[in-house]
């Protein structure tokens, strides 16, 4: 039999998962990345069960939970300090059958990397274009334009998809969602929680990396587009004087550490995630506000999944379109979800608002937020066909 190849747009945490998958399954991968050199940006991820499952079918869990820190007990406060519903992790992983992980996103990113053949990331390539009936993809490499078939083609160009904007012209660009994120990962040697605080239009989160290092992320309801002189002091003007151990943070991070990024997602789901050979992935096809911590997430079981339908023999288009049956409805789902976290959490800014939810989540019982923390981690990676 002929060896089939497939082509991936986009070496993030997804593209590079696709790529696993599809090599793993005897396909032979080309990852085109545009940045001239491999690398993740962006300090922590928490990987819920669902992905950790999913880097378990690609045969790197092992690796990634040495990599990462599981099992800190965490919940949900206000930002003065106060608890309003805890999270016992050795109960979620027995609920769940696996742990979450708070890990450095460079680590990830290097363990997927490592498991790839040497000769399959090709950095520098700006994927132009791919023609779903043939699978050609046009790119460009150092300012010459390149192409190269495929018998699959993977958008997994990120947010601002070129693919996407290609092949799905009518479909709208991503929207602003409303907020505006910092983030760091920092040296920070005390025990930290995994943990969510809200206050009125914000929320910080914290997350531990193991190692002694600390993510941590501020986001504030905000007009899109701003930017400070110094971003640091810019968090430090709006949380710093939270509970602690936020100051403490705070002051442990240089201003280099932090990065910016307002929050888009696609607002107007897309209609389908496949044409022809070519199928999207990630962010490209349904980017989400990170209120869940389930964007990489989805980009993991989107990649398992592709390569649990993509056996040697198969017939790339009728394995696409079970492809999009599969993943479709759950990774938008999962991104409604997201909003209404959103709306429910950080975004709320309505004193009396605000303590009815507070009052509603003290007087939930644990059992049953375990239930509602565990809903959208609870999956299982197809079985290879
Ligand atoms: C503040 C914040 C916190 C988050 N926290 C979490 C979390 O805790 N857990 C979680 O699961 N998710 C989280 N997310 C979401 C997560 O970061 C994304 O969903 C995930 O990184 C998407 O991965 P991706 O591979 O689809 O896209 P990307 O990471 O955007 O990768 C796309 C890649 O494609 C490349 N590229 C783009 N265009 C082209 C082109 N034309 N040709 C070639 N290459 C191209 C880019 O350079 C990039 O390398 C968070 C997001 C934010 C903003």
């Amino acid at each position: 039999m002929t060896e089939r190849h497939a082509v991936v747009a986009g070496a993030g945490i997804g593209g590079l998962a696709a790529a696993l998958a599809l090599h793993r399954r005897g396909w032979r991968v080309t990852v085109l990345e545009r940045a001239p050199e491999p690398r993740e940006v962006g300090a922590g991820i928490t990987l819920m069960a669902n992905a950790v499952r999913g880097l378990d079918a690609l045969g790197l869990g092992t690796e990634v939970r040495r990599l990462g820190r599981d099992g800190a007990t965490g919940g949900l406060r206000t930002w003065d300090g106060r608890w309003l519903s805890r999270v016992d992790a050795a109960e979620l992983q027995r609920v769940l059958g696996t742990t979450a992980l708070g890990v450095h996103r460079g680590a990830l990113h290097r363990a997927l990397r490592e498991a790839l053949p040497a000769e399959a990331l090709r950095t520098g390539c700006t994927v132009r274009h791919a023609d779903p009936a043939s699978g050609t993809v046009r790119y460009q490499r150092d300012g010459e334009p390149a192409e190269v078939s495929a018998d699959l083609v993977v958008g997994a160009d990120g947010l601002r998809s070129t693919l996407r904007t290609r092949l799905w012209p009518e479909s709208p660009p991503p929207a602003y969602a409303g907020s505006t994120a910092w983030r760091a990962a920092i040296t920070f040697d005390e025990p930290v929680p995994a943990a969510v605080s809200w206050g009125p239009g914000s929320e910080f989160g914290t997350v531990p990396l193991g190692d002694g290092q600390v993510y941590w992320y501020g986001a504030v309801t905000a007009p899109p587009g701003g930017h400070a002189a110094d971003e640091l002091a810019e968090v430090r003007e709006r949380f710093g004087h939270w509970h602690d151990p936020v100051p403490a943070l705070l002051a442990a991070t240089r201003p280099d550490d932090v990065l910016r990024n307002d929050l888009y997602h696609m607002a107007t789901p897309l209609p389908r995630y496949v044409r022809g050979r070519v199928a999207l992935l990630g962010d490209a096809a349904h980017a989400m506000t990170p209120h869940l911590g389930q964007g990489a997430c989805q980009a993991i079981e989107d990649a398992v999944t592709l390569g649990a339908l993509a056996g040697p023999a198969v017939d790339v288009p009728a394995a696409l379109h079970a492809y999009d049956r599969l993943r479709r409805p759950r990774s938008q789902a999962i991104a409604r979800a997201a909003s209404r976290t959103a709306r429910f959490g950080q975004e709320l800014r309505h004193p009396a608002a605000i303590a009815v939810r507070n009052a509603m989540l003290r007087l939930t019982p644990s059992r049953t937020a375990l239930r509602g923390m565990a809903r959208h981690a609870d999956w299982h990676p197809p079985r290879p066909a």
